[in-house]
């Protein structure tokens, strides 16, 4: 019997290494302060053992599925203030940036020549703040 990645995974619920051969039993028994040993029915795992591992891992995955489900609650309790934060952002980007084209900025502003409508360095650095906040708003709320 050849190893699968999912043999492996399962015999690492109950075993602190693989490197014995996968014909014994690899599981660590704390009480005893050794490894298992006993002829095993899968790679590293013996009947007993298997029973455990199984148990372990479907523990693990029950668990993973909890933590996944009260992160994607708290996005959604989020979403809201994301949301508004978002609208604030872009509201301000339409009053500030002078390269908006969907935008309400000043056309007598967009008139001007580039040199006077060139924004400053406050105006430059506000704007990259709010176009990487607002991007990063955009990645959460999209992925959520
Ligand atoms: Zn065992």
């Amino acid at each position: 019997m050849t190893p699968t990645t999912l043999d492996r995974g399962l015999a690492l619920t109950v075993a602190l290494r693989l490197d014995r051969s996968h014909e014994q039993c690899a599981a660590w028994i704390e009480s005893a302060d050794r490894v298992c040993g006993r002829d095993a029915l899968r790679p590293w795992l013996c009947k007993r053992h298997e029973t455990v591992a199984k148990r372990r891992l479907e523990k693990e995955v029950a668990q993973e599925k909890a933590q996944a489900e009260q992160a994607r609650q708290r996005a959604e309790e989020q979403r809201p203030a994301r949301e508004a934060r978002l609208a604030q952002i872009n509201a301000r980007l339409d009053q500030i940036d002078p390269f908006r084209a969907d935008g309400n900025a000043d056309t007598a502003a967009m008139c001007a020549p580039l040199s006077q409508r060139l924004p400053s360095d406050t105006r430059i650095a506000e704007l990259a703040r709010l176009y990487r906040e607002r991007d990063a708003l955009m990645r959460t709320l999209r992925t959520h």
